[in-house]
């Protein structure tokens, strides 16, 4: 792929985000920071409108993946994607119905999954998260795997109300429970479930398909990881829709190779460096190979996987 085929490749997956964390810097120019392209590339990027079960659908394609519940008591919504996706995602939640936006809940901080908290306020959403999400969207932050300091998020873009631990709503018929992973991908990440209907999404606990980024900057970890993917599999049955951060919807199945997947080169990474091997030697010994052909992405490969996990064992 040349770069621009890989850009789009990257975009219409809802990847470019994440998976820029670990681009070589020379892959961009200075002046085309990975942030700000894919908050531009997010302006063209098409929605998808995926009906789950009962009244709750996803919404795929401006960065994390949304999931919408209608009703009298106005849309909850889980992630507002890109702020440069407000007119799609507008335009495909008039498709599910009049009801106005009443509710937003973020999975974690990250941008491709927060940074459409302000035009979502100002459309009337009250919005809700874990604690620390409110931490790093109220001060400024850094990634340094994707080289960006995030500003203070504006006042309407933070939540307004925080939990610790858990949480529970009743709307629009619906069970909703809120549920902190502990760290895991940020220290921030929280799992919805929607309890009648059987569907969970798992925000970036979960990347259908591929390798995760994990952000050691804002507090996560593989061991985390693991534990979250292993949380995950304990509420799923063969029946539950789970949603994962990035990549499709899927269910148990999927989630079980993923977490295998994990602790398998969480396995074979922690033995190399039991054994006294330098990062640079772990990474040469390529423990993600037999994996690569599925779950590598054009920035997230083996190597830079490998890398992802040496940091937390
Ligand atoms: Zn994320």
């Amino acid at each position: 792929m040349n770069s621009l085929t890989r850009r789009k490749f990257l975009v219409s997956t809802g990847l470019l985000s994440a998976a820029a964390c670990l681009a070589p810097r020379s892959l961009f120019a200075e002046s085309e920071n990975i942030v700000l392209t894919a908050r531009k590339r997010a302006e063209t990027a098409q929605i998808t409108v995926q009906t789950l079960r009962g009244n709750i659908t996803a919404l795929i394609g401006s960065g994390g993946n949304i999931a919408v519940l209608t009703g009298p008591d106005g849309k909850l919504i889980i992630d507002s994607g890109y702020a440069t996706s407000r007119a799609r995602i507008t335009d495909a939640l008039a498709k599910l119905g009049p009801d106005p936006i009443k509710h937003l809940i973020n999975t974690h901080w990250h941008f491709d999954h927060c940074d459409g908290n302000e035009w979502m306020h100002e459309d009337g959403a009250h919005i809700l998260a874990h604690e620390n999400t409110k931490k790093h969207l109220a001060t400024s932050t850094r990634v340094e795997g994707w080289n960006f300091t995030f500003p203070p998020s504006p006042a309407g873009a933070i939540p307004g109300e925080v939990f610790a631990e858990e949480k529970t709503l009743h709307l629009n018929g619906a069970t909703i429970a809120l549920k902190y992973y502990g760290p895991s991908h940020t220290d921030g990440d929280v799992s919805a479930y929607f309890a009648e209907a059987d569907v969970l999404h798992c925000g970036d606990t979960w990347w259908n398909g591929h390798y995760p980024f994990i952000d050691y900057s804002t507090g996560g970890n593989i061991k985390g990881m693991i534990k979250a993917a292993e949380s995950n599999l304990a509420k799923a049955t063969d029946k539950t829709i789970v949603i994962p951060g990035h990549g499709k919807i899927g269910g148990k199945t999927e989630l079980t190779e993923y977490r295998d997947m994990l602790v398998t080169i969480y396995g074979r990474v922690a033995t190399l460096k039991k054994e006294g091997k330098s990062l640079d030697e772990i990474v040469a010994a390529k423990p993600t190979a037999a994996y690569d052909s599925k779950w590598a992405t054009p920035f997230i490969n083996g190597d830079v996987f490998a890398k992802l996990v040496y940091d937390g064992v």
